[in-house]
């Protein structure tokens, strides 16, 4: 008997005929002679609603209470999926994050897993009862609600799987596996059969939304294979592992778009020691991450400091900028939200040389100016205008021989 978790994402449980789906093949699991633990995320669309629902409400929404409001979203799925189960006479019941005890540290609306207890989910399954947990969500240390940052069903899945010590990690979503390029923009993405978990986490980090980062980080570091799938249709799908030597050597395993991020730019900074430092510093205090930074030249003793955030953390990082900027006597803060990154992924850019001043090229040739450009082992990002970034992708998609074979 195999332990399985199966996480399903926002559309694929985002209408009441989908909930239906998603109980079948859970039963269908269960026929088969294995345990299911089954996490869910809010039907799709729902977060983003009560997101901009709090900013009907207020510009800068207390973190705390955006955890409340948020959390409740998944509560809504893990009840109609768990009645719809016991309707047909299936014995399951529905756990919020803190009732199966995954507890978190206080980073408000991104915290961070400390540990699992998974008390109620191993006496559930003691009894032959199907756990269904809600995704998303844990609590700090003073009960307090916390969510886990944008996609993290995917992560509660994988910790709980980890916790669990599970068979298997299913995660069902509306694509049938990860590919070369969100098949959405880029038509000719080609499903990858196997990934290393180094070169997904670089493309769900740098834009692939079909798994949040932090899953794949948390998987990597215990280990949890991860399978995605589609809900919709039996096939192949793709397994997210340790790298091995069946895995394709090519240079290139993926590109990725990413309209998250926000530039900001302090102009006429003190070129002097020490400033970098408290600008950033105020920054990480805010729980805000810096992504890419860019220093102009100096003139004047004087320089200008661009870098991104994500966007959804501009309305708390300007005003927190605005002061620093002040502090240091620097003359202007300025926004643009505009951007975009496109970013190419690949172990084997390891030991092929060229791919930068090749990137370079293709978006020159297609007279897309490079804001800002960003290197690892691995990865190479641009920062590009947004309206740029679809054409960008698809571009590049096919300048790296990625595109599928013509049929
Ligand atoms: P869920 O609600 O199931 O969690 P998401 O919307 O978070 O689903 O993730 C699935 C989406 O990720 C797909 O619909 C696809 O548009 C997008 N996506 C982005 N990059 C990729 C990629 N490289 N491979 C597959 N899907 C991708
Ligand atoms: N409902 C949350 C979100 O939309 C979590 C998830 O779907 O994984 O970000
Ligand atoms: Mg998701």
């Amino acid at each position: 008997m195999a332990l399985i978790v199966q996480k399903y994402g926002g559309t694929s449980v985002g209408t009441i005929e989908r909930i239906h789906l998603v109980a079948d093949r859970v039963a269908h699991t269960q026929r088969e002679g294995n345990q299911v633990v089954v996490v869910l995320s809010a039907m799709s669309g729902e977060t983003d609603r009560l997101v901009k629902l709090a900013h009907e409400v207020t510009t800068v929404p207390d973190e705390r209470e955006m955890d409340m409001l948020l959390s409740t979203g998944e509560r809504i799925t893990i009840a109609l999926l768990s009645m719809e189960l016991r309707g047909r006479g299936i014995n399951a019941r529905s756990f919020t994050g803190r009732q199966v005890g995954i507890i978190t540290d206080s980073a408000h609306t991104k915290a961070r897993i400390a540990r699992v207890t998974a008390d109620r989910i191993k006496e559930a399954l003691k009894q032959g009862v199907i756990p269904v947990v809600a995704g998303f969500q844990g609590i700090n240390e003073q009960s307090d609600v916390t969510t886990l940052g944008r996609g993290g069903s995917d992560l509660s899945a994988v910790a709980l799987a980890a916790a669990l010590k599970a068979d298997r990690c299913v995660i069902f979503t509306d694509v049938d596996g990860v590919y070369t390029a969100d098949p959405n923009i880029v038509p000719a993405a080609k499903r990858i059969g196997k990934i290393a978990y180094e070169e997904m986490l670089e493309m769900a980090s740098l834009g692939a939304k079909v798994l949040q980062s932090r899953s794949v980080e948390f998987a990597a570091k215990f280990n949890v294979p991860i399978e995605v799938n589609s809900s919709f249709k039996e096939g192949k799908g793709t397994l997210v592992t340790k790298e091995d030597r069946d895995m394709e050597a090519a240079a290139i395993a993926g590109v990725t778009g990413d309209r998250n991020q926000a530039k900001i730019t302090v102009v006429g900074v003190p070129d002097k020691p020490g400033i970098a430092a408290r600008i950033f510093g105020s920054v990480a205090e805010a729980h805000i991450n810096v992504d890419m930074i860019i220093q102009n030249m100096s003139q004047a003793a004087l320089t200008d400091l661009s870098f991104t955030v994500p966007r959804a953390d501009l309305k708390k990082a300007v005003p927190i900028i605005q002061a620093v900027a002040k502090d240091i006597e620097a003359k202007s803060v300025s926004v643009t939200e505009a951007i975009a990154k496109v970013s190419l992924i690949g172990v084997g850019m390891r030991s092929h040389s060229g791919v930068a001043a090749k990137m370079f090229d293709v978006l020159s040739r297609e007279g897309i100016n490079i804001m800002m450009i960003s290197t690892s082992e691995i990865k190479i990002s641009c920062v590009i205008d947004e309206k740029y970034l679809e054409l960008a992708m698809r571009s590049l998609h096919s300048a790296f021989d990625l595109d599928q074979a013509q049929a």
